[in-house]
């Protein structure tokens, strides 16, 4: 149930070809330390072309974020993708609206995001494809710490 279908280092290290070869239509983008570092302000060059070549080719974007701020809906507004903020990950509610809005089938959707009991497991429950990437900074709030530290027991030796 915990086990990613795919590790990355960071979203734009994942090629678009890749998921269209794997049937992939639809990502469901964690925000907080996947797209953005929270020293971070602005989004990084490569992560905007990322995604909007990944719109370009057709590929349906919602971002889903636990964090309740401002900065969720302006970063999604920039984007040009759904927001979905508040989402209580792992719970389903959050990633079955996200899904509804993207209207594609459980199997057309990647989720994306930097934390395993949040974003994997939320969207393994969901029965999504996920993918984990790597935190881009290290300094969490203290929850995500503690699951950082189970994070790293349950993926030793698997990254
Ligand atoms: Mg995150």
């Amino acid at each position: 149930m915990l086990g990613p279908d795919r590790f990355a280092p960071r979203l734009h290290d994942v090629p678009h070809e890749e998921l269209e070869a794997a049937g992939i239509r639809g990502l469901i983008i964690d925000l907080d330390n996947t797209l953005l570092g929270f020293r971070q302000t602005e989004l990084e060059r490569e992560h905007l072309e990322w995604v909007a070549r990944a719109r370009e080719r057709g590929f349906r974007i919602a971002m889903l974020s636990n964090n309740f701020s401002e900065r969720v809906n302006a970063l999604a507004a920039q984007l040009n993708v759904s927001c979905f903020p508040n989402a209580l990950k792992p719970l389903p509610f959050g990633f079955l609206r996200a899904k509804r809005c993207l209207r594609l089938r459980r199997r057309e959707i990647a989720v994306v995001g930097d934390q395993l009991f949040t974003d994997v497991l939320g969207g393994k429950l969901c029965g999504l494809y996920t993918i984990l990437t790597e935190p881009i900074e290290l300094k969490d709030f203290p929850i995500t710490r503690v699951f950082r530290f189970f994070e790293r027991l349950m993926l030793r030796n698997r990254r």
